[in-house]
């Protein structure tokens, strides 16, 4: 079949591929993969996935290089990213080589989906571990699905690299000082929804979440953690109640190697003030600057940007990644996996 998409003009959307990638675990362990070209699952009405949120996803991207070549991103790292999102809420962890087997075969069998090196498009990857038994009681299921499909993207924020507001909002918490906030899971994202919904009618691209006990430390960005740099520093927020971002582990790596110097730590939020840049990071987006904190309750803006252009050391954190990512650059770290 022909392609007939427009690569520089794709979204970040769903659009429809030509199979996916499907793993049932029953009787206590898990099957054979295999490949469907059907868009929908089958799920029981009282599977848990359904009623309590027993559902735990992953995001990663494979790029076409300018040899042609398919590299997909760090996947061991999603690999156990969700195993502990799996430990976190009580489903059965999906092997690691199962994962990594799955997600090539889902990119190999889409290959024609795969945007053109240069286009700014890549392919998404979605892997997804649900609770699939039938229960009523309130306990972790027996049955679980793995799936893992595929979508061609362009990039996540419209406004691509160029920095953009977040806004701060007391009101709305996206995790629990205990809770999920650590692990992928679907329910953090349904706690989102509300802020995330209200700041983005009021201009914002994100909500920078302050910790939930004290409302006084930076958490992380809705879907995206946080980063500043100070004083040729890069400084990320340590927290209990944040997902351990595999773009903002890469950034902390390459931010070393650059010879900044690198503090993941509690971050309070008077520190704002005196940032030279701010961003988001996270796979989709790879990396937001942050154009301008707007502090909705204290009525105060921190201003990182004014003239419409990226901080110099997120710019180059920036090229950095995309360029190992694509094959541009050697990929000393050991990060990419070729598809053949
Ligand atoms: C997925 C996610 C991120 C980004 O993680 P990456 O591994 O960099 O894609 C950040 N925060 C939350 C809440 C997430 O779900």
């Amino acid at each position: 079949m022909e392609n007939t998409i427009n690569w520089s003009e794709l979204s970040f959307g769903y659009m429809k591929t030509d199979y996916n990638v499907r793993c049932y675990y029953r009787n206590g362990r898990w099957g054979e993969l295999e490949v469907s070209s059907s868009e929908t699952v089958s799920i029981h009405m009282s599977a848990t996935c359904l009623h309590y949120g027993q559902e735990a996803f992953e995001g990663l991207k494979a790029f076409r290089g300018k040899d042609g070549r398919i590299r997909v991103f760090r996947m061991d790292e999603n690999a156990k990213r969700l195993q502990s999102s799996a430990r976190g809420i009580m489903m059965a962890e999906f092997p690691v080589e199962k994962f990594e087997e799955a997600v090539c075969k889902a990119v190999r069998l889409n290959e024609r989906f795969i945007p053109p090196y240069g286009s700014g498009a890549s392919l998404y990857i979605r892997p997804l571990l649900v609770g699939m038994g039938a229960l009523i009681g309130v306990r972790p299921a027996d049955e679980y699905m793995f799936l893992v499909f595929v979508t061609p993207v362009g990039p996540y924020f419209k406004t691509g690299f160029r920095p953009a507001p977040v806004c701060m909002m007391r009101a709305f918490d996206r995790a629990a000082p205990n809770g999920t906030g650590t692990y992928k899971v679907g329910g953090n994202y349904a706690a989102s929804l509300t802020a995330g919904n209200k700041a983005q009618e009021n201009g914002y691209v994100a909500v920078l979440y302050l910790d939930p006990k004290e409302k006084l430390y930076l958490d992380e960005c809705g879907p995206a953690n946080f980063f500043a740099i100070r004083n040729n520093t890069y400084i990320t927020p340590a927290s209990n109640s944040i997902l351990p971002s595999i773009t903002n582990k890469s950034l902390t790596q390459l931010a070393a190697d650059m010879g900044l110097k690198v503090e993941r730590r509690p971050v309070p939020v008077s520190e704002l003030g005196t940032f030279e840049e701010a961003a988001e990071c996270g796979t989709a987006a790879v990396i937001t600057p942050i154009s301008r904190i707007d502090d909705l309750d204290e009525n105060r803006s921190y201003i990182y940007s004014k003239d419409g252009k990226p901080g110099p050391t997120c710019e180059k954190l920036y090229n950095k990644l995309v360029a190992i990512q694509t094959g541009d650059e050697p990929d000393p770290y050991g990060w990419v996996k070729i598809i053949e």
